[in-house]
């Protein structure tokens, strides 16, 4: 260990050293780590003012190393290291070394650094169009006489706190970050023994399908405690894991204890309840997460579809060819791939173009704020709905707490929903507890169909927000055994519904159940489709005239209901109110107009 002040003695043969073969790195020609102490301590003991340590690496070097081969890996740190020589072999004392693989260190002048550090970056990957390199830098500026080590263990420290933090590419050392790290050190250290001894437990929380209110799936989410810290939240070790490459234990964990969860309520005679998990991206770089899977389910004997895959958007710019290919491969074999946290981070929307899930999960922000701001928030989560049912994916959302943000995804037809409002992640048994039931996971199908349906209200606004007219009420009904059921109905229809007098609805109900009756009897081909006529009728109510479309829209092998989806959009805008004999002349004049009789085709109400 080379310390500050060193005596005379030493300093003569360190002069020797350093003239020698010894001092080089071999691949490079740069000063290799002792001989870079050696002179890096002279220079900060000689009371020179302004100096800076700079740590800098490759950040996906090993995977340039695995795809291109080991050779092209040597000649791009030589390229690296001659682009540092020349850009800072300009100014006196600079010194520019490799210590080890991809970690070159520099004692330089805090003057020009950060021109310095974006001019090398933006060199080495010009020299390398089309491929994603990331470099990465941390800065330490040392006091007088500090130790050269403690320095460089300061801009190493800086430098490994931007590793998964892919807005920075360089970034300074602070004092907070010696605790971070010793936390992080710890949860690697410790982190086999607690998969070993069971300190890390699968919690789960519930999910439900609003159109029923039973609960159609759990997530998985884990579990940490530790003797010396307490309870440990993912949202502190998911992170390290992931930076230190360690995430695909903790994973591959979970996978196991799911599978043995799910086997116990087999055994229990429970109702076969689906989990989803979350899987890290670098789950699919660090292993063979699919094999995993696979050959966990198996061992289990546990089907593929009990087994759902959240996935959380990726980091802009990364490469995503791995990830792409691990998602379709799932997906192929019949896994669903859930898009989690969408609307987090800014690549939401890329990624959603560029890869294919099976549901989105919006992030539990869009609710944050729903009930002081809620004209906002309102929009952006119905806009974007309406974009997930055109791609025709499956809806849940995240982080909902009260009946009112419940509420509202219900009128806009979100499929699922999940937070504290339904329950707080718990054990499987305590799931069962819960007085919502759990869905036949045969009649999944059925509701999924359902919800793929759109019944956003279409409103019209003007400038002020004042609604001018609302374009489209939308329904769903289910019959079964000639019974009919409203299972869900946006926000126009249910005030619809609301000026009919119940002789009316009664009516309505008749006719609804005959129409549909025929409709099936006609096997009328175009039954489900909106462009048809057969499926279209007018209803006259209060003053005004509706034009109605239904089709079928999917069936219940289990139960055998079949739902219907119902549109409905008002052909006049005549104000509510008017009386008997108003309404009488009005119907009069429609009839005429437009030319119609009352008969098949037309249902006139009060
Ligand atoms: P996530 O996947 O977005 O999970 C949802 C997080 O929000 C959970 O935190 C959950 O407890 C919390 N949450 C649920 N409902 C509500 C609500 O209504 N309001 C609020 N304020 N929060 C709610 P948790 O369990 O601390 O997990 C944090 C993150 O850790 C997860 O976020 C996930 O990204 C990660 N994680 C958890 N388990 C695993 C795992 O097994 N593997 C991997 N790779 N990541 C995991
Ligand atoms: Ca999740
Ligand atoms: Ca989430």
């Amino acid at each position: 260990m080379f310390v500050m002040n060193m005596p005379d003695n030493i300093s003569k043969l360190s002069d020797g050293f350093l003239r020698s073969d010894f001092a080089k790195d071999t691949l490079t020609g740069l000063l290799n780590r002792e001989a870079f102490n050696i002179k890096a301590s002279e220079r900060i003991n000689s009371g020179e003012k302004g100096l800076a340590i700079v740590w800098i690496n490759i950040s996906n070097f090993k995977k340039y190393n695995n795809r291109f081969g080991f050779n092209s890996g040597n000649i791009l740190l030589c390229e690296l290291s001659e682009i540092l020589t020349e850009v800072f072999k300009s100014k006196n004392g600079d010194i520019v070394s490799r210590f080890s693989g991809d970690n070159f260190v520099v004692i330089t002048t805090w003057d020009d650094l950060d021109e310095n550090i974006t001019f090398t970056e933006k060199y080495l990957y010009s020299l390398h169009p089309g491929i994603t390199l990331r470099l990465r830098a941390g800065v330490y500026f040392p006091s007088a006489n500090e130790n050269i080590l403690e320095a460089c263990d300061k801009a190493k420290m800086a430098c490994d706190s931007i590793r998964t933090n892919y807005s920075l590419n360089a970034c300074m050392y602070r004092e907070e970050m010696g605790k971070e790290m010793e936390m992080e050190h710890y949860i690697l250290d410790v982190l086999d023994d607690a998969l070993n001894s069971g300190n890390i437990k699968v919690l789960y929380q519930p999910i439900v399908r609003i159109l029923n209110n039973n609960i159609c799936e759990v997530e998985a989410l884990v579990r940490w405690k530790n003797d010396v810290l307490g309870f440990i939240s993912p949202g502190d070790f998911i992170p390290t894991l992931e930076k230190y490459s360690e995430i695909h234990k903790i994973d591959t964990y979970t996978v196991k204890q799911v599978c043995e969860d799910l086997k116990n309520l087999a055994e229990k005679n429970l109702p076969l309840l689906p989990v989803s998990i979350n899987l890290s991206r670098l789950d699919f770089e660090l292993c063979d997460i699919f094999s995993v899977i696979e050959n966990t389910l198996s061992e289990y004997n546990i089907p593929r579809n009990m087994l759902k895959i959240e996935i959380t958007e990726s980091v802009h710019g990364e490469d995503m060819s791995v990830l792409n290919l691990g998602i379709e491969k799932f997906r192929a074999y019949g896994y669903e791939v859930w898009m989690d946290d969408f609307g987090s981070g800014y690549s939401s929307l890329n990624m959603l173009k560029d890869t294919n899930f099976d549901t989105i999960k919006f992030d539990m922000k869009f609710l944050s704020g729903f009930d002081e701001n809620s004209d906002k928030a309102r929009y952006i989560l119905s806009s974007n709905l309406s974009m997930a049912k055109q791609m025709g994916m499956q809806s849940l959302c995240e982080g909902v707490e009260t009946p009112e943000q419940l509420e509202y995804l219900r009128t806009i037809g979100f499929e699922k929903a999940q937070g504290y409002f339904f329950g707080r992640p718990m054990t499987l048994d305590n799931i069962f507890e819960l007085e919502l039931p759990i869905e036949n996971i045969q009649d999944s199908p059925y509701y999924e169909k359902l919800g793929k349906f759109e019944i956003l209200d279409d409103e019209i606004l003007d400038h002020a927000g004042t609604i001018v007219a609302d374009m489209r009420a939308a329904a769903i009904f289910e019959i079964t055994n000639d019974q009919i059921k409203l299972l869900t109905k946006n926000k126009t229809y249910s005030d619809w519904l609301k000026n009919l007098t119940e002789d009316s609805k009664r009516e309505l109900i008749n006719y609804f159940l005959k129409r549909m009756k025929r409709m099936k009897l006609n096997h009328d081909p175009d039954s489900s489709s909106s462009s048809s006529s057969g499926n279209r009728f007018y209803i006259f109510s209060n003053g005004n005239l509706f034009q109605t479309r239904i089709a079928h829209a999917a069936e219940n092998s289990r139960t055998g209901s079949e739902a219907w989806v119902l549109y409905q959009k008002a052909l006049t805008y005549f104000p509510l109110n008017h009386d008997a004999n108003d309404r009488a002349r009005i119907y009069e004049a429609y009839m005429k107009i437009f030319a119609m009789k009352s008969g098949d085709n037309f249902l006139r109400l009060d």
